[in-house]
């Protein structure tokens, strides 16, 4: 040991590589002195060196020790992760079966674990000297004689450097020269850089809020929550509201609460590009008062990142709106989470680690004995199972504001329509007729279809073959823009094909109708004058279209808007008076048990854009199962009712909300070897005694194959995710598994296809 006579300090580090647990390590007294827990350090480990996050501080120097180690550098002394967040990291790795590490990974941004530097940029200011001084100066610098000049006319004030070059055109060197002859000097000033600040902003008036008169629902509801937060303990609560009546002021209530509380507060959208309306809110709303409102979303630069984490840890910043992944932003003293339309598969992480935001969402605010809201019209059964065990409280907000009407809701039977006509239609007469009806009042419309089962496919009519992916075993999708086919699971592409690939026939023909045929069909039956466009994928890869396409609308430039889920929910267009729903049946025939619980929320909240103006609106389902219950049910808006048939049913199967649902998913490149592996595995856990688990599988996924791998899947039903995990895993290390066969563990799957 090279330190001498000095006894190092000894400090616990999470080393972000390869480790699940804190080691110990040495710190030489200034290193040590400058580090907080949560301080991004480097580390030597193994013959490598690594990042790694201070995670605790022992104020006892170490008795000599013979292998001990030293922490190389500090990264970032700033804390990266408050033990709050290691404590929450911990959690989520274990209760979602992912390493530490991984869940780190996916905590602190890229940026902030490689240490980048703040932006800086170079300011300039004129020295004042007399002017006989400058003249003699400059007298062989014509150059700079002229830059001085204009410069002096903005005497006493600092300027960007490389703005006020470009403005004038001079040259960083002539400024330089100045600079030299200390006729100007130049400081460092940081540069912010503010998520989006514009991109965010709808640019319409109607979004500047103004203070509003609560509803005695509102009310009522704020109330609530109010108490929650005075309580400072742990609370969480669903704030259950029809579509329109206004969740997102008691939001905003209970926001300021927490603020004046001296608290943070996280809100959390499924999706922050679908969700540009309460961004503008919020930002009104925080803003004015000079809350800083931190957007968290994917889009981010890393340097934005880094500005926007940074703000947040020094407590400059109080409010994140984010994504799921804006549940790890380092908040300060958290008082409030909020998640919006907490119902959204969107909150569940499809890659590791396999998180759900709204139930890390929860636990958070536990771990800060805060509040966690969660909003919905169509609460998930997950949600509602919890507040019937009253592990949540429940608000309600029952009508809408100023008491409009929910939309009346009409079943279009398609066989009924197929029957009048030689092929079934895509837009039934009832749909069409009210699409006129509503352009001749001047009054917008918005077409809904669900996006799958809308792909416009390829297909033989000779041999019946169908162009499908060559990893994914799904049909491929006609592109009319670019004449591709794409996959839409693993994005590859090619030209379509002009023969067959199993027959040669030159027969080809597209089958299938994607929301380009909507609009084409909607444009055929619209007067010639109606504004039709189209919104959905495609669209929302270009930048900034998505929100000049819903100013329009707003702006009521358009007649009718076509498109996917992104329209369905969290938009509120006042002048909205009709909806149709393209095939409202088609989540029933997935292969997922929650089928009628996606059915009926989107049914609820697609209707729930319709009327929410001064004129009532009406809906348009048209469906191939109208005697459906949870179609039925939609169309009434009749949530409680639905709730109590769904549960019912799942409480029989022994389905989530009643147990837990864990995914355990083989993969590998061969099709045999991936059964094999499974079945073995079955019968190891056959033999194994469990308790308190119950195991449905393998099978092989609906979807056999994706970017090239087979995939056999078995389900683990348990009332204990903690419980049914070590028992697992611990029979898990003792099966030896083909190194090419991968699998994984989904805890609380979403997806089972
Ligand atoms: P939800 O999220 O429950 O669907 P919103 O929060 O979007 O409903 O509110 C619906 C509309 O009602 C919005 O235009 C909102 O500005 C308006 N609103 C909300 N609360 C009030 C109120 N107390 N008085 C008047 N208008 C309100
Ligand atoms: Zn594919
Ligand atoms: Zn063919």
């Amino acid at each position: 040991m090279k330190t001498g006579q000095v006894t190092p300090f000894l400090v616990e580090i999470l080393p972000l590589g390869g480790f699940d647990h804190p080691l110990t390590y040495g710190a030489q007294q200034s290193l040590y002195h400058a580090m907080q827990v949560g301080s991004l350090v480097r580390i030597p480990l193994g013959a490598r060196r690594v990042i790694g996050v201070v995670s605790s501080l022992s104020p006892e120097h170490s008795p000599p020790r013979e292998k001990l180690r030293f922490v190389s550098a500090l990264v970032q002394p700033e804390p990266v992760l408050s033990m709050e967040l290691v404590d929450l990291a911990k959690w989520v790795s274990s209760y979602y079966a992912c390493s530490l590490e991984n869940t780190l990974g996916a905590m602190i941004p890229a940026s902030v674990r490689d240490g980048m530097n703040a932006k800086t940029r170079r300011m300039i200011e004129v020295v004042p000297v007399s002017d006989d001084q400058s003249a003699k100066l400059l007298s062989r610098s014509p150059k700079q004689a002229e830059a001085y000049q204009k410069l002096k006319q903005c005497e006493g004030k600092k300027m960007d450097a490389v703005e006020w070059e470009k403005k004038w055109k001079i040259s960083p060197a002539v400024v330089d020269g100045l600079i030299q002859k200390g006729l100007v000097k130049q400081t460092v000033a940081e540069v912010e850089r503010e998520a989006y600040a514009d991109q965010w902003s709808e640019g319409s008036d109607e979004t500047v809020e103004s203070l509003r008169e609560l509803t005695l629902e509102q009310q009522t509801a704020a109330g609530e929550i109010l108490e929650d937060l005075n309580s400072q303990k742990f609370r969480a609560r669903l704030l259950q509201g029809v579509t329109g009546s206004g969740k997102t002021e008691v939001y905003c209530q209970a926001m300021e609460h927490a603020l004046g509380q001296g608290g943070g507060v996280l809100f959390l959208v499924p999706e922050v590009a679908l969700a540009p309306q309460t961004v503008d809110r919020l930002r009104a709303r925080f803003g004015k008062r000079g809350e800083q409102v931190v957007v968290w979303h994917s889009h981010l630069s890393a340097g934005e990142r880094l500005d926007a984490w940074r703000n947040l840890v020094q407590g400059k910043a109080r409010i994140v709106v984010g994504a799921r992944s804006a549940v790890f932003a380092p908040v300060k003293n958290l008082r409030l989470v909020v998640v919006d339309e907490e119902h959204e598969p969107a909150y569940k992480q499809e890659d590791a680690p396999r998180y759900h935001g709204r139930d890390v969402a929860v636990y958070r605010a536990y771990l800060n004995q805060a509040v966690c809201l969660l909003g919905s019209a169509t609460p998930s059964l997950e949600t509602v199972r919890n507040v019937e065990r009253a592990k949540y409280k429940r608000s309600t907000l029952t009508q809408r504001i100023d008491g409009r009407e929910l939309p009346l809701v009409h079943l279009v039977d398609m066989r009924r329509e197929a029957l009048k006509q030689k092929i079934p239609p895509i837009l039934s007469q009832p749909l069409i007729e009210a699409l006129r009806k509503r352009y001749e009042d001047r009054e917008q419309s918005i077409l809904f279809l669900n996006r799958r089962g809308f792909n416009t496919t390829l297909f033989c009519t000779e041999c019946g073959e169908v162009e499908q992916c060559r990893d994914c075993s799904i049909a491929m999708t006609y592109h009319r823009t670019d004449h591709y086919l794409h996959c839409h699971l693993c994005g590859y592409r090619r030209t379509a094909p002009q023969i067959c690939g199993n027959c040669q026939s030159i027969e080809i023909r597209k089958k299938g109708h994607g929301t380009q045929r909507i609009e084409d069909i909607v444009e055929s039956v619209m007067p010639k004058r109606a504004r039709i466009v189209r919104v959905d994928a495609d669209v929302m890869t270009k930048k900034n279209l998505f929100r000049e396409i819903l100013r329009d609308f707003r702006q009521g430039k358009i007649d009718v808007l076509v498109g996917t889920q992104m329209i369905a929910k969290g938009l509120d267009f006042p002048r909205v008076t009709l909806v149709g729903v393209i095939d409202a049946d088609l989540p029933l025939r997935m292969e997922d048990f929650r089928a009628s619980e996606r059915a009926f929320q989107i049914l609820v909240q697609v209707a729930g854009r319709a009327g929410r103006g001064e004129r009532a609106g009406e809906v348009y389902v048209q469906t191939y199962a109208p005697h459906e219950s949870c179609i039925q049910f939609a169309r009434r808006a009749e949530l409680d009712a639905f709730l109590e048939e769904e549960l019912a049913l799942r409480k029989e199967l022994n389905y989530p909300p009643y147990r837990h649902l864990i995914r355990h998913v083989f993969r590998g490149r061969g099709e045999e070897k991936t059964r094999f592996y499974a079945e073995q595995w079955r019968r190891k856990l056959d033999i194994s005694n469990l308790q308190g688990i119950e195991i449905k599988g393998p099978a092989a996924t609906p979807l056999a194959k994706i970017k090239g791998y087979y995939r056999y899947h078995l389900f683990y039903l348990t009332p204990s995710v903690t419980n049914c995990l070590s028992q697992i895993q611990k029979i898990r290390r003792d099966f030896p598994i083909d190194k090419e066969i991968f699998d994984i563990l989904d805890v609380d799957a979403n997806q089972v296809s």
